[in-house]
């Protein structure tokens, strides 16, 4: 336990400096279009190459970007760079390509009191806010904090649209949807790896399709590993889908490629 807590304090430290060493980069992961099988939107994944430790995980450390507040400029990076690539993608490959961003609980928190530079950002770009999503988890809406309320409305009226992601591992209210305008719901990852025909988690990724699309939701299934998973999330209806099966993320000069061959799709039948 010492260990654990030394290493945090180390990375807690590092991190502190990683954004002027130029040490963070942005991979982008493909999202497709389950119906005309099209490169849709990428979402924007934050990495840390650490001079000594090699990759480190955004799992291991946004939660403590967030318990130091580093996050609040970290995440304002991300954006300005996810902006900037989106700008440019949709210049020279597809004029309506969408980028999604994550925004965490305390991003919320910590951005009510200091402004948000993110809409100032897009109008400097000269970008229509469709051309972004923004991806927050169950806890921000959770927190209903007038705070994460009033900046989920502004981002609305600027067109920016919002998914709900980690969609069933927290309390996944419904109130909430229609409360706070959800344009997405992406299916945790933990329901997909399990997905076989006829199985519980088959049933309840069916239902959140069905639930979602009455309410006007749009569905993104995370973590589609296999053609079998694949072949169920598109007979079920799922709108997008996004998982190492089409692509893990990648660098932007990766994502590029794509574009340029498309993405090799499963075949579905019936
Ligand atoms: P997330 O937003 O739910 O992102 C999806 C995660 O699932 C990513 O992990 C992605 O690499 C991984 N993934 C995608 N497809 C598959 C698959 O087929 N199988 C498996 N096993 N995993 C798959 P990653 O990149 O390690 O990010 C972890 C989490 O860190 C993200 O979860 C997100 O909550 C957070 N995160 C990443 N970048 C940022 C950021 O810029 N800002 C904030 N606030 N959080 C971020
Ligand atoms: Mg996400
Ligand atoms: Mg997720």
């Amino acid at each position: 336990m010492q260990q654990q807590s030394r290493q945090r304090l180390r990375l807690a430290n590092d991190l502190h400096a990683a954004l002027s060493k130029r040490q963070l980069t942005v991979f982008y992961q493909p999202i497709v279009e389950f119906g005309g099988g099209t490169l849709a939107k990428a979402e924007a994944l934050l990495r840390w190459r650490h001079p000594d430790l090699g990759m480190v995980s955004p799992a291991e450390f946004i939660p403590i970007a967030e318990d130091t507040g580093s996050i609040v400029d970290i995440g304002d990076w991300v954006f300005a760079v996810a902006a900037r690539q989106v700008k440019h993608w949709r210049q020279r490959f597809h004029p309506c390509f969408q980028v999604s961003v994550n925004k965490s609980p305390v991003q919320f928190r910590k951005q009510a009191i200091e402004g948000n530079g993110w809409l100032a950002l897009l109008r400097e770009l000269e970008l229509p806010g469709d051309s972004v999503v923004v991806e927050i988890t169950e806890g921000a809406l959770l927190e209903a904090s007038s705070a994460s309320r009033e900046q989920l409305l502004v981002f609305r009226d600027a067109g920016i649209q919002v998914a709900l992601d980690d969609f069933g591992t927290g309390y996944s209210s419904l109130a909430y949807l229609k409360k706070f305008d959800i344009d997405y719901i992406k299916i945790d990852q933990s329901f997909v790896r399990n997905m076989v025909a006829e199985s519980s988690d088959m049933a309840l990724c069916e239902a959140i399709v069905v639930m979602a699309h009455k309410l006007g939701i749009k569905v993104v299934a995370e973590g589609i590993e296999t053609a079998e998973q694949y072949q169920l999330l598109k007979r079920i209806g799922c709108d997008y889908g996004q998982g190492y099966l089409i692509s893990k993320p990648v660098p932007a000069e990766q994502f590029e490629l794509l574009f340029a061959t498309g993405i090799a799709l499963p075949v579905v039948v019936g």
